[in-house]
């Protein structure tokens, strides 16, 4: 077993983090959270501009898309160097969800999806969405929406509502999942369709305001209604009722994603921690670090990281050779384990700068508030556990029963 890194990605990795370092850490200044997302797009704009010229865009996707064709462990690696930005996966064409619909559109989509939607998106020059999550469903429970896809001839009609698509505001297409067979078993009920967000009976109705911030453009979390919502039949990915199974592998990797984005936060997170520990004064004699307690957050910080990326990193060595199906549950234990462990660094460190913590001028209070969805989004943290120890049980109950 050889847990070095090879050089080709040292190289990699050292250029990532100069480009977060010079480029993307400079951009926190003024605290841009605060305002609209749009007042940053230009500045953003240059950076991808950057991302291309040094050899950085599209990290997520293989060389025959014009990618870096990286492995998962490549890119779980680069994935947290990028992620000690709130906009590292941005720059480089690799932010949520338009990285994920990169991917079912490069492995489900047709030649002519591939061209008019795959194509575009790749290049950075449009944004998309993925509708799945309902506010009148549970979205812990996929197999059962409320929106429907009724086929008419050539067509299909899109009818309901949808909510938390993120990025919806300015995007040139969502990825809409709907029943087509509300009568076939639960896995095969729904499809997933392209609908371009300019057809008639598309509506973004708003952004959802999440703990009281509204959100623009890529930075928000719509709220869609379709009504007669009429698209052509080669709108449809894939096959009829595959939308369960393309989603679920939509979400594999990008679980692995999420989590090596998180683990840069808390790096981020940490850094800032100890630097406060060693800089505020509690006394003209005493720092914050001189007190145990600040001590001990430090290293029970840096124990649970370093403990979370090995997991993380062994899911992804695991995916890369077994595919995603054989490591479902390894992938169920960690996505709760680093949210957990975001949410505990992220505490430690706000609670370590008092009431400077709380403010927008700090990029901790932005990460608090953004990733306290970690262990919603994706599965929350509850179904996660259950399938988890479905997993772990299943030998025990097989067992059991053949004891009698
Ligand atoms: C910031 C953010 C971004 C998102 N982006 C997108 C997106 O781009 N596209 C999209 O389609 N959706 C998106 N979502 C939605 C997300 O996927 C859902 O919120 C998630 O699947 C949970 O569904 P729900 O909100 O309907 O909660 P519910 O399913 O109603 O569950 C509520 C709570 O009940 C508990 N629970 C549920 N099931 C079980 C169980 N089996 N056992 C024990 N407890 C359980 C959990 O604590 C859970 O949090 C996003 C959500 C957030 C917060």
């Amino acid at each position: 077993m050889d847990f070095s890194v090879p050089a080709s990605l040292r190289e990699l990795l050292s250029r990532v983090r100069a480009f977060v370092d010079e480029e993307l850490l400079p951009l926190e200044a003024g605290a841009p959270w605060i305002g609209p997302f749009r007042d940053l797009e230009p500045r953003l704009e240059r950076l991808r501009q950057l991302a291309k010229e040094r050899g950085l865009w599209l990290p997520t996707m293989p060389g025959s898309a014009g990618g870096l064709g990286l492995s998962l462990v490549e890119l779980a690696m680069v994935g947290e160097e990028l992620g000690r930005s709130p906009w590292g996966h941005y720059a480089v064409n690799a932010q949520a969800p338009d990285a994920g619909n990169m991917e079912v559109l490069l492995h489900f989509g047709s030649p002519v999806q591939q061209e008019r939607y795959l194509a575009p998106l790749l290049a950075g020059e449009v944004r998309s969405c993925f509708a799945l999550t309902e506010p009148d469903y549970p979205g812990s429970n996929p197999t059962w929406l409320g929106t429907t896809a009724r086929r008419e001839g050539d067509e299909y009609h899109l009818d309901g509502r949808k909510w938390f698509a993120s990025s919806a505001d300015g995007a040139a297409f969502a990825l809409v999942m709907a029943v087509t067979d509300a009568a076939a078993l639960p896995h095969r009920r729904a499809s997933l369709f392209v609908v371009p967000s300019d057809t008639p009976g598309y509506r973004l109705l708003r952004n959802v305001p999440v703990m009281g911030h509204v959100g623009d453009g890529w930075a928000s979390h719509g709220e869609l209604e379709l009504v007669a919502c009429r698209v052509p039949a080669a709108a449809r990915i894939g096959d009829e009722g595959d939308g369960f199974a393309i989603a679920q592998a939509r979400l594999g990797p990008g679980r692995i994603h999420h989590c090596m984005r998180w683990l840069g936060i808390c790096e981020r997170a940490l850094d800032l921690l100890c630097r406060r520990a060693v800089s505020r004064r509690l006394t003209p004699a005493q720092t914050l670090a001189d007190q145990q307690v600040v001590a001990h957050w430090i290293a029970e910080s840096r124990a649970e990281i370093d403990a979370a990326r090995w997991g993380v990193l062994h899911a992804a060595w695991r995916m890369d050779r077994e595919g995603a199906k054989a490591v479902r549950d390894a992938i169920s234990l960690l996505k709760f384990q680093a949210a957990g462990v975001l949410g505990r660094v992220l505490d430690r460190a706000l609670q370590a700068h008092g009431a400077l913590g709380m403010t927008d001028d700090s990029v901790l209070s932005y990460f608090f508030r953004l990733e306290r969805a970690a262990r919603i989004y994706d599965g929350a943290d509850e179904v996660h556990k259950s399938a988890a120890a479905r997993g772990i049980l299943k030998r025990y109950r097989e067992a059991a029963e053949a004891d009698g």
